[in-house]
């Protein structure tokens, strides 16, 4: 199945969400970031990378990130995974994510919203302030379980923007 490549806008809107999880990537700080950034293919510096990624606390929405790029600009290991495995996953549809779907989904269109499209889905239900139910609704889900996603999801962002760790040492990081 082939991917609708991400348009400027949808990825202006990525961008933006970007900012907010990417203060807490374990890469600003790893010891080789060139890795994350660009075409390596040393396997023993992409298999170090994986490590990094692998303790890291935002590798979901990295991963989500990542494959909603297009191929073009898409490098570097990023949630453990290189470029190659994220074009394997765009092929399979698995990691499709059309912001533009997502909320044409949330308003009562009908769709099947893939793995990564769910997960932008109470993102955006809680940015947007919609009710639990249109969650529901576009994930064919149960009411309570919408509601305990919308509750997850916001107690990630309060602990994030509470015990953010990244902040100061990006702002020191891009002062130097
Ligand atoms: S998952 Fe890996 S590439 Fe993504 S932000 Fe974390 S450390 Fe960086």
């Amino acid at each position: 199945m082939n991917v609708k490549p991400t348009s400027a806008p949808e990825l202006d809107q990525i961008a933006s969400a970007v900012d907010a999880w990417s203060l807490d990537a374990a890469c600003a700080y790893a010891d080789d970031p060139d890795v994350f950034f660009s075409d390596v293919k040393d396997p023993e510096r992409i298999r170090h990378a994986r490590t990094v990624c692998r303790d890291c606390p935002v590798i979901d929405p990295c991963l989500l990130e990542a494959v909603s790029r297009p191929k073009s600009q898409d490098v570097g290991v990023r949630a453990c995974t290189v470029p190659e495995e994220r074009s394997t996953m765009r092929a399979r549809g698995l990691g499709r994510c059309d912001p533009e779907r997502v909320e044409r989904v949330l308003a009562g269109a009908r769709g099947h919203l893939s793995p990564a499209e769910r997960d932008l889905a109470v993102v955006r239900t809680i940015q947007l302030g919609l009710p639990a139910e249109r969650l529901a609704r576009a994930l064919d889900i149960q009411l309570p379980y919408a509601r305990r996603k919308i509750a997850d999801e916001r107690r990630a962002i309060a602990l994030r923007a509470a015990t953010n760790p990244g902040r100061p040492r990006r702002r020191a990081r891009e002062a130097a």
